[in-house]
């Protein structure tokens, strides 16, 4: 490593967002709605029980929402299997326009839900912002696609007979989602199945159920059908979770979530015969070739790395850097990292936000710690502030031994460390050589290269020239143990369509 990379000093200016009543993100969601949608009621937990949900950048409590159980769970099902008939026999464009209606709302009302997000989930106001017209295009796009679902007629090829394809929503669908996009990552689910025909229970994850309550009541106060979106927050997901794969009633289960968990409910759908979406955890490798633009490159990988605090299953978890341009991109790199302002994600000026929970930062901390006491680097952070609120700051690392864990491991957080490579052949061997296949990005000027990598590369997904691929338009989705299925574009409304063929004798 040359001395000419220098380590970079790191300003941490951890502010605290002012307790200002009127700007309070919570005024939006009454406390009549921190409760169970299901049906056309907004209710309590049968038990009664109820949980805290916390701003990660305080520790302190902001609301108390309804703990639902196994009861609720089942009577969440039962709404969602009153109001299947009904809706899938809703005309597409009836339920298009409701589509259309919820991208309005959620757009009119951007600023608030984007406020809301940051305080549950911690991730600064613009990012949240980016995350509200992330996810309200769902709406618009499956608003489109609800009115082109088609079947096919055709000639059986030895003559005689037809045969017609009739395509048919699968049914009521169980969703569970991530805390880390408390809005796109449920918008995902619900609007190509709404577009469908299918009804819903959505499980929000319990650090962050406020975002999508607050999507149900805009979706109730557009008019959507009571018992087409159920909202069952809850503290008890194994359980709830379980009781609801394991009734008949239910017809598919669309998972967001680690690999590790994305297991268990495969195991438990498997009872049932599911039909299932599983997008899960990614280790994505980022590689910049020597031909590269310098400037694109360092662009896209501060986007790839840290795009939502770097708690995104497509974040850049290892860069790979060509021998060639090493000192220059990793100098550079530093320097913009170390730049970042960390902070409460509602006050102005922060580029990073708190971390979801103490767990995370321990789990980020102890993997730069062994990569450290293996041999690695550190140029800028590795240090983690004290409390209040769970931050770590931007952290780069180099000389990172192979054998560290934070190679293979989903890292989560705004931590990159930097790998040389000399040749295409052993990046892509280093990169492929992960259980997970959900994306990879390469920055490069050679078509050639661009193409031997996107065929060679073992992912769902590639970026070439560019961190940013999230798109509704695109089909998101992994390969290998990163997924299952694709969500958005074309692909994500055939999630939630069977088909039924049949065969038409015509002599
Ligand atoms: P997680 O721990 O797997 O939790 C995801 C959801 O599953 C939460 O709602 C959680 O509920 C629930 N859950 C946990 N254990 C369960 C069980 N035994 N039965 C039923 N449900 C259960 O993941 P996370 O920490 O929230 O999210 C981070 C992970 O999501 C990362 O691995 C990331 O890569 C992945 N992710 C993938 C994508 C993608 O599109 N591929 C997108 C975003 C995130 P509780 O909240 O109550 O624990």
């Amino acid at each position: 490593m040359s001395d000419a990379i220098a380590e970079v000093p790191l300003e941490i200016s951890k502010k605290i967002a002012g307790g200002d009543a009127m700007s309070d993100p919570m005024n939006i969601l009454a406390p009549e709605h921190r409760r169970l949608r299901i049906g056309d009621a907004w209710r309590d937990a049968a038990s009664g029980a109820t949980f805290s949900v916390e701003d990660p950048a305080t520790g302190k409590t902001i609301a108390e929402v309804a703990d639902a159980d196994v009861v609720d769970g089942l009577a969440a099902l039962d709404a969602a299997s009153k109001a299947m008939a009904q809706w899938a026999a809703t005309p597409p464009r009836k339920r298009s326009e409701l589509l259309t209606a919820t991208y309005r709302a959620l757009t009119e009302r951007s600023e608030e839900v984007a406020r809301l997000i940051t305080l549950e989930m911690g991730k600064p106001l613009a990012e949240a912002r980016a995350e509200v017209v992330y996810g309200a295009e769902f709406f618009r796009w499956f608003a489109e696609e609800a009115v082109r679902v088609e079947g096919r007629y055709s000639t059986a090829p030895a003559g005689g007979y037809r045969i017609l394809t009739v395509p048919k929503p699968v049914g009521p669908c169980v969703f569970v989602t991530p805390w880390n996009f408390p809005l796109a990552m449920g918008a995902r689910k619900i609007a190509p199945a709404l577009a469908a025909g299918c009804t819903t229970i959505t499980k929000p994850a319990a650090q962050t159920p406020l975002t999508m309550l607050f999507l149900a009541r805009i979706m109730e106060e557009v008019g959507v059908p009571p018992g087409v979106v159920n909202v069952v927050t809850t503290k008890r997901a194994g359980e709830v979770v379980s009781a609801l794969l394991a009734d008949r009633r239910t017809r598919k289960l669309s998972f967001t979530g680690s690999t590790e968990v994305g297991r268990v409910l495969l195991r438990q759908a498997a009872d049932n015969v599911l039909r299932t979406s599983m997008e899960l955890g990614g280790n994505a490798a980022l590689i910049v070739c020597a031909d590269a633009d310098l400037d694109v490159a360092l662009d896209g990988a501060m986007v790839a790395k840290m795009r939502n605090v770097g708690e995104s299953c497509i974040a850049a978890n290892r860069i790979y850097v060509e021998e060639p341009v090493r000192e220059e991109f990793t100098t550079r790199f530093a320097a913009r990292m170390g730049a970042l302002s960390v902070g409460h994600g509602l006050d102005d000026g922060v580029d990073v936000g708190a971390l979801i929970d103490e767990a995370s930062v321990a789990k980020i901390d102890e993997l730069v710690a062994d990569a450290v006491d293996r041999g690695a680097r550190v140029l800028v952070g590795g240090e983690r502030p004290d409390g209040p609120g769970h931050f770590y700051p931007p952290t780069v690392l180099v000389d990172v031994p192979e054998d560290a864990r934070i190679l293979e491991t989903e890292i989560f957080g705004p931590v990159a460390p930097i790998i040389p490579f000399t040749s295409d052949d052993e990046v892509m061997a280093k990169a492929n050589d992960t259980e997970h296949g959900l994306v990879g990005y390469v920055f490069t000027r050679d078509l050639q290269r661009a193409l031997r990598f996107t065929e060679g590369l073992e992912t769902g997904m590639l970026g070439i020239n560019r961190g940013l691929i999230s798109d509704p338009s695109a089909p998101f989705g992994g390969v290998k143990q990163s997924g299952i299925g694709r969500e958005g574009s074309h692909e994500g409304i055939l999630e939630y369509l069977d088909l039924t063929y049949a065969a038409i004798d015509l002599p």
